[in-house]
């Protein structure tokens, strides 16, 4: 199956010759190219000389030999006949011969033009047939039905395994309470005897749940890694395919394969395809996936555990999940792949820095602290587009500077070095920063101030202020909440004091303002209005903050107009905080703009110096 494919006009060469080839020697090109051409006059003078002895007549040629001469001779005699040849030739003594033109072998002509290019289309579609297979299938695993279009639509999948991984736990930083409860899983694949003889039952199936790519997939390759076992992987989306009835019949190849080569990992990853909650009502729109999904739970039912296949899940909507499939005895273990923390982000960017030439005294302490909230994911594509930069420069390790560079490129996207801003709109957005970072710096709950910029980003940003928290904090007071609505309305505030006019650059401060001002009415419960009462939900736990109402109307206007008047508030403070700090606002604002990018360091020395 992996052999280079030929291309396919090779395959198209091949018939041309062929064909061409086969025409040729049916035409008697071969044939005629034997034999040697003659004028009409040589012809008259071997007749009437008697020299001629035999002859043979076409429609267009005559060919004959001569007495004593094996060399066949031959001229053509247009559409024009002698009449009078039959006579000469008879007076001559020649053998003569009338021959009418040769039709084609009628099975060489059927074959050409009716079996040959029906061969040709089927080897064609056979060929895309396979291709597109090859597309459908997953890293981990293939499934193939192996004889192209002869068996198209039969149910019976072949599965194919992963035999090593290659991931071990070493891999996996952070994530220790995930690690520790897998552990269990392998020590139970390396000897299920031990569990056997005390008479412990493992957990049939373990479900892995967070948000995406804090390493869930990662984990479940390293518990084959770990454990050397085989890893059958297959994503919840391959299952839900083209032919109806595939999706049960993958399933149940699936759980057939994995119990002859026991002792296994089985992981459906994205298990939220198929294992969506069922719907109540009698009109379903996926049969399909109901389909699967039942035979999914009916092979879970059937195997027993202690032959040692582990099931193991990974999700990030796991609120979504049919009940069933999280019913003890099933997917009733339940393990949390939250996004790291500060120590476990250091921890990731070292893991994946250890793939890449890395200069001396990188902090990777301060990359993890300006990195709050990133994924594992995130922090492997900044490792890799540090290296990228540092590639870029023709450097041969990678930097602090470039670290720093690749945080913001992930954050928010490649400086757009290309850009054309007037110097109008270079003053607004150093003024919009700077208004920003004044107020975060005179407020008390604030995070300090990391670096301020106006390069032009790739998302749209025209500058930005970056600010980090000196330790990570897993709880946010009401003050905290309230002085980042502040902080976000400085930038508006800053405009509107030394232009007196506003612009749309505040698009994404208004957003991030709104959004915490809403958690804090409805979520938070710190309104002094509504107090500790829950008026919205979050949809979904690990994907957005998509959010919905659980109030009457009544109050859900009442909520809007809570909003308003505290984001009202955040801004009156903002814009009082910089009407008292104007002088040091011209100052920095001017600073920015001829340096482009300041530090926190030089930010808070201006703001510190008298003037
Ligand atoms: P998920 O399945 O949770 O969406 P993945 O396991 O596919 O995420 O992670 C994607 C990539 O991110 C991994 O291949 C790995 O390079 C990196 N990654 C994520 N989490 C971690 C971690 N805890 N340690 C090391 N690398 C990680
Ligand atoms: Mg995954
Ligand atoms: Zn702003």
């Amino acid at each position: 199956m992996n052999k280079k494919k030929k291309p396919l006009y090779y395959y198209y060469f091949i018939i041309m010759i062929v064909l061409i080839l086969l025409n040729s020697f049916f035409s008697g090109f071969l044939y005629h190219s034997r034999q040697q051409e003659v004028s009409y006059n040589e012809f008259q003078t071997a007749l009437k000389d008697k020299k001629i002895d035999e002859v043979q007549i076409e429609n267009e040629t005559i060919t004959y030999t001569l007495k004593n001469d094996e060399k066949k001779l031959r001229y053509y005699t247009g559409n024009m006949q002698d009449p009078s040849l039959t006579e000469q030739l008879t007076e001559a003594k020649a053998k003569f011969q009338r021959i009418y033109p040769q039709e084609i072998n009628p099975f060489f002509s059927t074959l050409i033009t009716f079996l040959l290019p029906l061969l040709f289309l089927w080897g064609l579609g056979n060929f895309m047939f396979k291709r597109i297979q090859k597309k459908l299938g997953n890293d981990g695993m293939t499934f193939g039905t192996g004889g192209g279009l002869g068996s198209f639509g039969k149910a019976n999948a072949q599965v194919y395994v992963e035999a090593q991984s290659g991931k071990r736990f070493s891999d996996v930083a952070g994530q220790d309470e995930a690690k520790e409860a897998l552990l269990e899983m392998v020590d139970f694949l390396k000897n299920p005897k031990k569990y056997e003889k005390i008479g412990a039952q493992m957990p049939k199936g373990a479900l892995l749940v967070g948000p995406p790519g804090t390493g869930k997939t990662l984990l479940a390759k390293a518990v084959a890694g770990e454990a050397g076992v085989p890893f059958f992987s297959i994503s919840g989306s391959e299952f839900v395919e083209m032919f109806v009835g595939r999706g049960a019949a993958r399933v149940r190849d699936l759980f057939k394969q994995a119990r002859e080569k026991a002792p296994c990992i089985v992981f459906i990853d994205e298990i939220d395809t198929i294992g969506k909650k069922r719907d109540g009502g009698g009109f379903s729109g996926n049969d399909e996936r109901e389909q699967t999904l039942n035979q999914l739970l009916a092979e879970m039912d059937g195997f027993d555990g202690s032959k040692g296949v582990v099931l193991l899940a990974a999700t990030n909507r796991p609120e979504s999940l049919d009940a069933a499939l999280l019913r003890p005895g099933r997917f009733d273990r339940r393990i949390p792949v939250e996004l790291p923390d500060l120590k476990g982000r250091e921890a990731i960017l070292r893991v994946h820095a250890k793939d890449v030439k890395i200069g001396t005294n990188i902090d990777f302490n301060a990359i993890a602290r300006a990195t709050a909230g990133a994924s594992g994911a995130e922090l492997a594509n900044i490792v890799n587009e540090a290296a990228l930069l540092a590639v870029k420069d023709d450097r041969s390790v990678v930097s602090q500077s470039d670290f720093d560079e690749a945080v913001e490129t992930v954050i928010a996207g490649y400086q757009r070095k290309g850009a054309v801003i007037s110097t109008k709109e270079k003053l607004i957005v150093s003024y919009h920063e700077i208004g920003h970072a004044l107020v975060a710096a005179k407020l008390k709950n604030t995070a300090p101030v990391h670096k301020i910029t106006i390069i032009p980003r790739t998302s749209g940003a025209l500058g930005y202020t970056m600010q980090v928290e000196e330790q990570e904090s897993n709880l946010m007071s009401k003050d905290e909440a309230f002085e980042r609505i502040v902080t976000y309305c400085g930038g508006r505030a800053a405009e509107e004091l030394i232009f007196h006019s506003i612009t749309s650059g505040a698009s994404n401060d208004i957003e991030q303002a709104t959004k915490i001002a809403r958690a804090m009415i409805t979520r938070l419960g710190m309104s002094d209005e509504f107090g500790m009462v829950a008026l919205e939900t979050l949809n979904n736990q690990y994907l957005g903050q998509d959010t919905s109402l659980m109030c009457s109307s009544d109050t859900a206007a009442k909520v809007d107009n809570a909003m308003m008047r505290l984001i009202k508030e955040a801004h009156e403070k903002a814009y009082t905080i910089l009407q008292e700090n104007k002088d040091k606002l011209h100052e920095l604002a001017k600073y920015l703009y001829e340096q482009e990018t300041i530090t926190g360091e030089e930010f808070m020395k201006v703001l510190n110096t008298e003037a």
